[in-house]
């Protein structure tokens, strides 16, 4: 019998309960893993709260590691015993073992562990499509200054090693102080707490005045507005999350009048259009973990069976760097 952390309605941590679920065999294009670690990410609360809507019952998570039990028709790339991990959409990962879309799963460099596999794919790509595909045309350059929210967090820290590694000026923000100096630990070239301190008027001495070429952020409601304000003319507000509630509706005049801004919201399963695509990010993100300039940090480690608390310290914001579940 294999066990799986489901919800039957959109609520507080207390809907999530371990099951008993059947798992069957893999259709064409599908593969069943057995899981070794899972990977927690923001994105589970909001699967959970129904910010983002989803069928019931649902057994949440889109991440996680493990070994390929069975492989269904028409699936190339993987074999039976090869070690993997994936970033998956559909939801699934916070199980023993599942069936899912084969073209979501990468097999994992022997030098990369179970946990780290389980803790990095989401959240890696994730850092890889902000940092190398979402700006249009021009492209970032070494030297250019970004401002990155929530810098401390999963997919911060690893922004913040990765944008070091391609000779950006990465500003961070982040909830407290010690949050600040872990970011500028991880490559930030400056961090600015954001709760005691007006970010935009930071970085707008931080950089001369000029302001930053894009902002990545993944907070939402409360940083919106001021992130505007730090952009330069001509520079890109890249929204990608809503930690603490989604963006409100606002005006496209007021982009003229802050010069000219460009807004994006993307989201890393579009990246992950085709397995192509995926296997392209994923050596991407493989490379730099392999050649140390990123280095994936798991903070917190629970038992799946402790999720309900997981969830809890993620939303309280009492968790850094990367969260995992674990199956003792
Ligand atoms: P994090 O580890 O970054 O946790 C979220 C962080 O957001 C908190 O630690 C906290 O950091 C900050 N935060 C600010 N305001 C609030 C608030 N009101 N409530 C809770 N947290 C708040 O999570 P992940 O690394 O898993 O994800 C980071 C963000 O990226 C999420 O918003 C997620 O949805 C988004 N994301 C988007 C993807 C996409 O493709 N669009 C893919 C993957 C992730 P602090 O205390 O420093 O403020």
């Amino acid at each position: 019998m294999s066990l799986a952390i489901q919800i039957r309605q959109n609520g507080g941590p207390e809907e999530m309960q371990l099951v008993d679920i059947q798992v069957g065999d893999p259709g064409p294009g599908e593969v069943r893993i057995s899981h070794r670690a899972i990977g927690l990410n923001f994105i589970d609360v909001y699967q959970r709260t129904g910010l983002y809507p989803s069928a019931m019952p649902l057994t949440l998570g889109m991440e996680a590691s493990g070994v390929v039990e069975a492989v269904g028709e028409g699936v190339a790339h993987l074999r039976v015993g090869d070690r993997v991990a994936y970033a998956s959409n559909p939801p699934g990962s916070y199980s023993t073992e599942r069936v899912m879309p084969a073209r979501c799963v990468c097999r994992l460099p022997d030098a990369i562990s179970f946990e780290t596999g389980a803790a990095m794919m989401l959240k890696g790509m994730t850092a890889q499509y902000l940092l190398k595909k979402t700006l249009p045309v021009e492209g970032l350059h070494r030297g250019d200054a970004v401002l990155f929210h929530a810098a401390a967090g999963g997919v911060g820290l690893i922004a913040c090693q990765w944008a070091r590694a391609l000779g950006l000026e990465l500003i961070a923000t982040a909830g407290s102080d010690a949050k600040c100096q872990l970011a500028l630990a991880n490559g930030a070239a400056h961090a600015i707490n954001y709760r005691t301190e007006d970010f935009a008027a930071r970085v707008k001495e931080i950089t001369g005045g000029k302001g930053v070429k894009v902002v990545y952020d993944s907070v939402g409601k409360d940083t919106w507005e001021k992130s505007l304000d730090c952009l330069r003319p001509f520079g890109l507000m890249a929204s990608f999350g809503n930690a603490s509630g989604p963006v409100p509706p606002f005006a496209p005049a007021s982009l003229g009048a802050r010069g000219g801004l460009y807004v994006t919201r993307q989201t890393l399963f579009v990246h992950m259009a085709t397995r192509e695509a995926t296997q392209a990010m994923a050596d991407d993100l493989f490379a730099v973990v392999e050649s140390g300039q990123v280095k994936i940090h798991i903070d917190q480690r629970y038992p799946l069976r402790e999720v309900q608390q997981a969830h809890r310290d993620l939303e309280a914001r009492k968790t850094t760097g990367c969260t995992i579940l674990t199956l003792d």
